[in-house]
């Protein structure tokens, strides 16, 4: 029988400036563990990084590489929060349900920095993001996010009018914004990296290209890959945008979405500094929103799009290149350099999943977009949940999963209109 094809990193930006990192070898026979997760991006690292450290046995089965996945290839933006606030939650799920979840809304920003300074991860973290207001309407929303956040203990915010625009970013279309100095950014694959590492060095397992291929439930779960089984007491699900079908409940409640990223050549220093002049991330307040930042070697990193499907580096360029210019005229000379497209999940009611299935298998999925700061929690939740208490996981838990109507044949066609709906809001400003 032939091997299956090795998966390597997508041709980013990212994957040509990763930090060297060990080739982890398939997992052949069969390994016996106290937990096994499906997935190395950050929800399974986080998820056996915090279990390793608790003292737990972890093996981490990856289909490709480390950071494969949205981990390795997003804008690299801390944004604090979930992608519905806790004004949403509490009209939906009550005043219980917001407060909980508002407690730990901006936790896995903490965690991440905690994790970085811990394990020593190099991987260019700076501060502050910022979110921008095109109109006075999206403006008048962050004055309320700021006051909806700090009645959750969330300090350090700051609200930005037209004039303080000049000192944020170099781009004449904004009416204000909200900077957020506890979100930041950084170089996402190198921070994949260096948790993997930690999780090694605590004695944690990883086995890339191995693919989850059937899950046996029972007392211990078993799990086959192509050449091999882990047996365990606890399983895992953290393959989220990318698991595909392997757990048909969990496939039919989420949808994954693209989103496209290019990357400018290296900017002269002063140009570069000019377009951000605190080194900010920023992120529009559009439903189909634009996201950028510099490069710790002076790139413009833009971001925007969620289309369905793959698209080549050229047709990324094509598609985001104009917004690019859109917002930064001044680098009409400029080449790109890359271009790349990944997956995130999104749910109908744009909150994360997290749960159970039967006593022994636990998931966390579809963070709609907003996740380097939602996984970072959810591995903490999951770990104190295997470890007896789940009271905080269960906060999550707890939220109503809704299938997409119409199931799956119906999933995409109906994002799309729901995705033209909004696309017409934001070009209309309402
Ligand atoms: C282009 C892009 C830009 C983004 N920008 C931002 C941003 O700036 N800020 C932000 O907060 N969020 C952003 N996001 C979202 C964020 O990156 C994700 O929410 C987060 O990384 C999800 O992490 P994860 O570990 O749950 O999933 P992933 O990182 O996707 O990891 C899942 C892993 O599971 C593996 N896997 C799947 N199935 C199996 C199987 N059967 N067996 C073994 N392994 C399997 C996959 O290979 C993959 O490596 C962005 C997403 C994308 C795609």
């Amino acid at each position: 029988m032939n091997a299956p094809a090795r998966l390597e990193h997508t041709s980013s930006y990212y994957a040509a400036s990763a930090h060297p990192a060990p080739m982890r070898p398939p997992l052949q026979g069969v390994q016996q563990v106290d937990v096994c997760v499906i997935g190395a991006g950050y929800t399974g690292l986080s998820t056996a990084l915090h279990l390793a450290e608790r003292g737990y046995q972890v093996a981490v089965l990856e289909a490709a590489r480390v950071g494969w996945g949205a981990s390795g290839r997003n804008g690299g933006q801390i944004v604090n929060s979930y992608s519905r606030d806790m004004d949403v939650i509490e009209r939906r799920h009550g005043k219980a349900a917001a407060t909980a979840l508002g407690a730990m809304a901006f936790e896995g920003g903490r965690i991440i920095r905690e994790r970085i300074e811990r394990y020593g991860i190099q991987c260019d973290l700076k501060t502050g993001n910022v979110f921008a207001a095109f109109t006075q309407k999206q403006l008048d929303e962050l004055a309320a996010k700021k006051r909806l956040w700090e009645s959750h203990g969330h300090t350090g915010l700051q609200l930005i009018d037209r004039e303080g625009m000049r000192g944020i970013v170099a781009s004449q279309q904004y009416a204000g914004a909200l900077l957020d100095n506890w979100g930041g950014h950084l170089h996402p694959l190198n921070l994949a990296l260096g948790e993997a590492a930690a999780l090694e060095s605590l004695g944690g397992r990883i086995f890339e290209q191995s693919a989850a291929l059937k899950i046996h439930p029972g007392g211990r779960v078993r799990v086959e890959t192509a050449c091999g089984e882990i047996s365990s007491r606890f399983l895992v699900v953290a393959g989220n945008a990318y698991l595909g079908e392997l757990v048909p409940a969990l496939a039919e409640k989420s949808l994954p979405c693209g989103t496209q990223v290019i990357t400018t050549e290296r900017l002269p220093e002063a140009l570069a500094k000019s377009l951000l002049p605190g080194d900010h991330c920023v992120e529009d307040c559009n439903f189909l929103l634009d996201y950028y930042r510099l490069t710790a070697d002076n790139r413009l990193l833009y971001g925007g799009g969620t289309v369905y499907g793959a698209r080549d580096p050229g047709e990324v360029e094509r598609l985001i290149r104009p917004k690019m210019l859109k917002t930064f005229p001044q680098l009409a000379d400029y080449k790109i350099e890359f271009g790349w497209t990944g997956n995130f999940s999104l749910t109908l009611s744009r909150l994360p999943q997290a749960g159970r299935i039967g006593d022994n298998i636990y998931y966390s999925q579809g963070c709609s977009g907003h996740g380097v700061t939602y996984t970072h929690l959810a591995g903490r939740l999951l770990a104190e949940a295997i470890d007896g208490d789940s009271a905080r996981f269960d906060h999550f838990a707890g939220l109503p999963h809704y299938p997409f109507p119409g199931g799956r044949a119906l999933r995409v066609p109906m994002l799309t209109l729901g995705a033209w709906w909004y696309g017409l809001r934001d070009r209309l400003g309402w």
